[in-house]
């Protein structure tokens, strides 16, 4: 995995204070992406255990709220293993911090068994994330007025409940 570029002291892409991850890769190609030279999977630079530790030292630092990935897209198939590997990661040796991450793809559609980008992987991922922010980007429904998210047809997810119940249950952060 690549991946463009790593935010640090990010407050636009979720709750509080955060390291924002920027995987490189996606197949969606919506359109209006407003960064489609991260949809090419050798965009930015190699993903290795270095740059994993970096991320880990920024985010331990007693500021932050979270870890943010988006993309590019965290879950094309062959991202899915690396992204795991983090996600574990963080949830084990900063358990504090939440982990929001945004996807192109439609939870209960493609990330579930069955679907188009459901792997060994996407349950573990789903498992430990707090908030998922699904769905592709569509022009026509674009609302500037909308925090965290850049059409109206996407959904910020409460993953925990979601999980929980077995259905979707979206955050309040829609409203
Ligand atoms: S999923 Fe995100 S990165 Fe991929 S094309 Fe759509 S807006 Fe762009």
């Amino acid at each position: 995995m690549n991946i463009g570029e790593i935010l640090t002291a990010d407050c636009a892409n979720g709750l509080g204070m955060r390291v924002s991850v920027f995987v490189s890769g996606c197949l969606n190609h919506c359109k209006g992406c407003f960064q489609p030279q991260t949809w090419e999977f050798d965009y930015g630079i190699p993903y290795d255990g270095a740059v994993e530790q970096k991320i880990l030292d920024e985010l331990a630092m007693p500021y932050y709220d979270g870890l943010t990935i988006l993309g590019g897209e965290p879950f094309e198939i062959q991202n899915q293993e690396t992204v795991a590997a983090l996600i574990g990661r963080v949830k084990k040796e900063l358990p504090a911090r939440n982990i929001w991450m945004y996807t192109g793809y439609t939870y209960d559609r493609d990330l579930v068994p069955g679907g188009c980008r459901y792997t060994k992987f996407t349950d573990s991922i789903l498992d430990q994330i707090d908030i998922l922010v699904d769905g592709r980007f569509m022009e026509e429904k674009k609302n500037l007025c909308l925090k965290f998210r850049g059409s109206e047809n996407q959904r910020i997810i409460d993953m925990r409940q979601t999980r929980a119940a077995g259905k979707v249950v979206l955050s309040p952060l829609n409203n």
